[in-house]
């Protein structure tokens, strides 16, 4: 193998890369990104970042472990560079400018972006947060008194409300739900950690559906709920989640669903391409379904199994650690290994919910398969590294029993 293309220059392709040159591959490693920056990284952007307390060179991800040097990876990087298309069966990478990079073997790395509402589109007082710029964009809005409306109760959302607190900002979360997070932690855990907006002075407003915006002169100033209910804006920040960048795929000959499909190792149904991060749905064997982890450590992990199985086209099923993510909320860490279903019994391990310092694990047919800490790192921890455990354990015996399937058949979708 001579080159390897790695189209997102972000989290997930740069670990990549790192996993390229750690696992030996000595040939042309061509990162192409369509940012102008060099990789960096997006949690503290709603937290840190938007509080004033880092400036983006904190955010970048190169670091001693790449190396010494200017070009430690030895990488060739193409940054301000779209992909435009993918032909999977040659491996080559079109970009905007009509270069073309055949390739040896593609990650694919491209990430994802926020969602809108086309509603909403063009107005200058209307925010999403998913890139350095949104976040530079929406910082200078949080001053004290200002009215923040954040439409969605997810992750980014509640960081930002947080944040925005912290600030002096009047925030208010509307949230299409009955509770916020319930989706990733199950309506009882979500219920307990809702709480914290209240108690921070955040007016949540739940099972709420938009009717309509009153805007003028460029900017909303208000939103109607269906309810009847009118919540003056000063700024808006839409947070409904964010889709999987894969447009620039269409008619690669990649399988694409809710992102690209994947077998438990990255494989897509093209040989010698993989995705990673936030835009690959990995094949989950527990439930069947592919899936996309769109959390900072799938994309660090992940990307090591991805380039062993392009290095080793018939490398055996290697362990997969549980999706893992944190968030920071009110002074809250809060942390999740696992999948949850509302069906699943939480047992309270330790700790107090209503103190907001606990931790909480999951149990389905008996067996434990997810846990959850609210500043309890110590014992959260324990909790993970033991469940991780156990999946290895499970993994490697049923790859031991699939392997000749495997060899023979690399890419199984
Ligand atoms: C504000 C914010 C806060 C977060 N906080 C947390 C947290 O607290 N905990 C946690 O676990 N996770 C958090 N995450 C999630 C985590 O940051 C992501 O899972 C991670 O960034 C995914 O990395 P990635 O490289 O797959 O995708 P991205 O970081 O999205 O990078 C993809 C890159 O590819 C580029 N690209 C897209 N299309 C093309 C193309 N056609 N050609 C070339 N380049 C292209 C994109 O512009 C981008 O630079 C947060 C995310 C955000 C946005």
């Amino acid at each position: 193998m001579q080159t390897m293309a790695i189209v997102g220059a972000s989290l997930a392709g740069i670990s990549a890369a790192r996993a390229a040159r750690a696992q030996g591959f000595a040939g042309r490693l061509v990162l192409i990104g369509d940012e102008p920056h060099r990789p960096y990284d997006r949690p503290p952007l709603s937290k840190d970042f938007l509080a004033g307390k880092m400036t983006p060179e904190h955010l970048r991800l190169e670091s001693p472990e790449d190396g010494e040097g200017a070009d430690p990876l030895q990488a060739e990087w193409l940054l301000g560079a779209a992909a435009r298309s993918l032909d999977a069966a040659t491996r080559t990478v079109t970009l905007d400018d009509g270069t073309e990079i055949k390739a040896d073997s593609v990650v694919i790395a491209t990430g994802a972006y926020a969602r809108t509402l086309p509603e909403l589109a063009g107005l200058a007082n209307v925010f999403t947060l998913r890139t350095l710029h949104d976040a530079q964009d929406l910082a200078p809005e949080l001053v004290p008194g200002a009215r923040l409306v954040i439409v969605g109760g997810g992750f980014i959302g509640a960081e930002v409300a947080s944040t925005a607190r912290a600030l002096g900002v009047e925030v208010t979360v509307i949230c299409s739900g009955a509770v916020p997070l319930s989706r990733p932690l199950g309506a009882e855990m979500a219920g307990t950690l809702a709480a914290l907006h209240e108690i921070n002075g955040v007016e949540l407003i739940c099972d709420a559906s938009i009717e309509s915006y009153y805007s003028g002169e460029g900017v909303v100033s208000g939103l109607r709920l269906a309810d009847g209910r009118y919540v003056p804006a000063d700024v808006v920040l839409v947070a409904i989640g964010a889709e999987p960048n894969t447009a620039w795929l269409a008619g690669s000959g990649l399988e694409l669903g809710d992102g690209v499909l994947c077998d438990p190792m990255g494989r897509t149904n093209a040989p010698g391409v993989v995705a990673v991060g936030d835009c690959a749905a990995w094949l989950d064997e527990d439930s069947g379904e592919h899936r996309r982890v769109e959390h900072w450590s799938g994309a660090t992990e992940r990307p090591a199994l991805a380039v062993t199985a392009l290095l080793e086209p018939g490398a055996v099923r290697q362990p997969l650690n549980l999706p893992y993510f944190w968030s920071d909320q009110y002074n809250v860490r809060i942390q999740f290994a696992g999948h949850a279903r509302d069906a699943d019994r939480v047992d309270i391990e330790a700790g107090d919910p209503a103190a907001h310092s606990f931790v909480a694990v999951y149990y389905r047919g008996g067996q434990p398969v997810a846990v959850l800490g609210a500043n309890q790192p110590r014992l959260f921890t324990k909790w993970r590294r033991q469940l991780n455990a156990e999946r290895a354990v499970a993994t490697q015996a049923t790859a031991a029993a699939a392997q000749p399937v495997l060899a023979a058949s690399p890419s199984f979708i």
